[in-house]
């Protein structure tokens, strides 16, 4: 039996990721504050014998008993309505709750697996995003304050990899979606969702021409769990290359749940990235991954799961 602790265990990738490696056979410790995430997203996993929840922050320092092999560090807002929300949070869980988490790993000796994101990009100037694009952030303004933490953490990981020779691996995430996403996180798309299933207008940030790639949750599930049992110290995007500007993307939700809402354009937030795509030539290359669920498919289920949520 092998032992993993997930922090952020109970939020929307964190959950599913405890899903994963319980179903693969392992012991699974999830730690979550719960500002974010919720015991909800873990409730049919409580009481397995190969799983605890612990409520922590792991700002603080961070102990476990026993062994561990593994530690996944997910624990961070993650949407822009939460980090502008929480905007010292988010720096602080990107910060010391990384260099808590690798604490842990360094005295456990156990391999480090880094949550980072393609916000580290920017507002790219490179597209499609590779790996070795370093990005273009503007760190004091309002989006900064996860996209900087988020740097930091990847500096971080590499320096505890560099100087006390930890195992570790950096994953950066590009806009994922599938079911225990909040109703009311602020994203694109759950809002779409909700909106469109209410009748209400579409909220389209700009002129919708932003573009952005959706990957569906198993996806990532898949993509994070071999990366985790791989060789690769560099970071590595996991994400779907399928583009989509973001007032296409809002018809598509429109045409798939059958709604008569309209579109209506709000302002644009501040360093708000025009596109997002990622390269992900190294993860076909290190990891034999790429995405299998097309967005069509992944948007039905997602729209079936909220119907439900909705209603429940
Ligand atoms: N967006 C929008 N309407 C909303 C929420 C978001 O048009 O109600 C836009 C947002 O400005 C961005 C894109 O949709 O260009 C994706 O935003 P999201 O918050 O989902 O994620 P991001 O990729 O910006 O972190």
């Amino acid at each position: 039996m092998k032992n993993v602790l997930i922090t952020g265990g109970a939020g929307f990738i964190g959950s599913h990721l405890c899903d994963r490696f319980i179903a693969e056979g392992w012991q699974v410790s999830c730690i979550d504050n719960l500002s974010t995430g919720s015991a909800d997203n873990v409730n049919h996993l409580i009481g397995h014998p190969a799983f605890r929840l612990i409520k922590y922050d792991v700002t603080n320092y961070l102990h476990t008993e026993g062994e561990l092999d593994l530690i996944l560090h997910f624990a961070s807002p993650a949407s822009p309505i939460d980090y502008l929300e929480m905007p010292i949070q988010t720096l602080k869980v990107g910060s010391l709750g990384t260099h808590k988490a690798l604490g842990l790993a360094k005295e456990k000796r156990a391999r480090f697996l880094l949550a980072s994101t393609s916000e580290v990009y920017g507002d790219p100037l490179i597209h499609p995003q590779k790996e070795d694009y370093w990005g273009n952030v503007n760190p004091v303004g309002i989006r900064g304050v996860y996209d900087e933490a988020k740097r930091f953490a990847e500096a971080m990981t590499m320096a505890y990899h560099r100087y006390h020779d930890l195992d570790t691996r950096i994953v950066r995430i590009f806009n994922i979606y599938g079911s225990r996403m909040r109703l009311y996180d602020g994203r694109a798309l759950p809002t779409f969702i909700r909106q469109a299933l209410k009748g209400e207008d579409l909220t389209v940030y700009g002129d919708g021409s932003q573009t952005r790639s959706f990957t569906y949750i198993d996806d990532l599930v898949e993509g994070v769990y071999r990366l985790a049992l791989s060789d690769e110290v560099e970071p590595v995007n996991l994400g779907n290359p399928d583009e989509v500007s973001i007032l296409d993307f809002a018809k598509e939700i429109l045409a798939l749940t059958g709604s008569t809402s309209r579109i209506a354009f709000r302002d644009l937030p501040q360093d708000d990235p025009k596109v997002r795509k990622p390269d992900i030539s190294r993860a076909k290359s290190v990891l034999d991954w790429e995405p299998q669920v097309p967005r069509s498919e992944g948007l039905r289920r997602t729209v079936a799961y909220f119907e439900k949520a909705m209603s429940g």
